[in-house]
């Protein structure tokens, strides 16, 4: 008798952490994995891009549901989840991160009484106005299987009162795929060549969280810093659709072209090297801040706050909230003077065989 393992994904973010569990799923003769995507993220370089370069099959059921207000989406995602539940009877609902498909799939399980795991639980920035927190918190709530990045997590669902057992620390399934993946990215060709970027010469950009973007104030702060920056050095800025949607909503993406080096989303490959190459990377992405530091290139983040706080500690990190444009290219030019600790606080990359391990056994 194997475990039936259902997991539910919807955002770019879990595609890739899902890339490398699914492999060491895949490698368990004890498990087997049927993979749900809800729709959340639906452009090709938002998600096809992700499952045809990180080798992973197609989804088994495809839900198309994106768009709408948090609740509305939350909740078709939960009726829907719900019906493939019905018909699937998996032994475990596996949900990653914090997104509204997390919420939305670890919520249908629960009340199925599916035992629920939770890949990348504990973390928080204890801010309950970020959709993300709310998700986090709820699906950890839930999840029988806490499958936690850091000691910090482990603290901080301990000071909860969540039950020790069912935490198990495997470290960061992100820097397994760096390990996995992203090793194999060099400088030639790729995007550097695409855009006509010089290695270790150009900072790049990513902007996408909603406390920057539903924010006018903070979004034209944040472009405002960086045309500082872009009077020295090229600045690249893929840009994540909603992003893209509030620049053109307020006139600015013009503006942005003339700055700035701005391409769309590229697939995961292509912002490894993007990231690996840069003296510089600001950015609002929890993601994204880690890839920084797997690639020991320092990173300024956008928030006010931040769940990865021990590259801040270590000087990784120069968290900076979005308030001026002087504070922001003041950040950017502090950071690359740093001298920062060296640290290992992800794991050994083998969080994803950790985890299919715990759950075959
Ligand atoms: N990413 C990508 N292409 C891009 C921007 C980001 O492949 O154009 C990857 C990035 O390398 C990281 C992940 O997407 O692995 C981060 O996702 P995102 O910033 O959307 O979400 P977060 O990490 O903040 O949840």
């Amino acid at each position: 008798m194997t475990t039936k393992i259902l997991t539910v994904l919807g955002a770019r973010p879990q595609f890739i952490k899902a890339s490398v569990v699914s492999a060491a799923i895949a490698a368990d003769t004890r498990l087997r994995e049927v993979v749900v995507h809800t729709g959340q993220h639906f452009d090709s370089n938002m998600s096809d891009v992700f499952f045809d370069e990180l080798g992973m099959e197609k989804p088994a059921h495809q839900l198309d549901i994106h768009g709408g207000g948090h609740g509305e989406m939350t909740g078709r995602m939960l009726g829907a989840v719900e019906q493939v539940l019905l018909t699937e009877r998996p032994d475990i609902v596996m949900v990653y991160g914090d997104t509204n498909s997390t919420l939305a799939g670890a919520l249908a399980a629960a009340k199925l009484h599916i035992p629920v795991a939770h890949v990348e639980a504990g973390l928080r920035s204890f801010n309950m106005r970020m959709p993300e927190e709310i998700n986090r918190v709820l699906t950890d709530r839930v999840s029988r299987w806490l499958f936690t990045p850091t000691r910090r997590a482990d603290e901080n669902l301990i000071k909860e009162g969540v039950a020790e057992s069912t935490i198990t620390q495997v470290g960061d399934v992100m820097f397994d795929v760096a390990l996995r993946h992203g090793a194999r990215v060099t400088e030639q060709g790729g995007t550097l060549e695409r855009l006509g970027l010089t290695p270790r010469e150009y900072a790049l950009v990513t902007v996408h969280r909603a406390e920057n973007t539903d924010d006018p104030q903070r979004l034209r702060a944040i472009m405002q810093g960086l045309e500082q920056v872009a009077m020295t050095r090229t600045v690249v800025w893929p840009i994540h659709p909603r992003t893209r949607a509030t620049l053109a909503r307020l006139g600015l993406l013009e503006n942005l072209r003339n700055r700035f080096v701005i391409t769309d989303p590229v697939g995961y490959l292509d912002m490894v090297q993007l990231e690996k190459y840069a003296a510089l990377i600001a950015t609002d992405s929890g993601g994204v801040q880690k890839e920084a530091f797997f690639h020991r290139v320092p990173c300024v983040t956008l928030r006010d706050e931040t769940e990865w706080v021990e590259l801040v500690q270590a000087g990784w990190n120069l968290l900076t909230p979005p308030l001026s444009a002087e504070v922001i290219a003041g950040a950017c030019e502090r950071a690359l003077t740093i001298q920062p600790a060296e640290i290992q606080p992800y794991g050994a990359g083998d969080a994803a065989r950790i985890i299919a391990t715990h759950l075959a056994a």
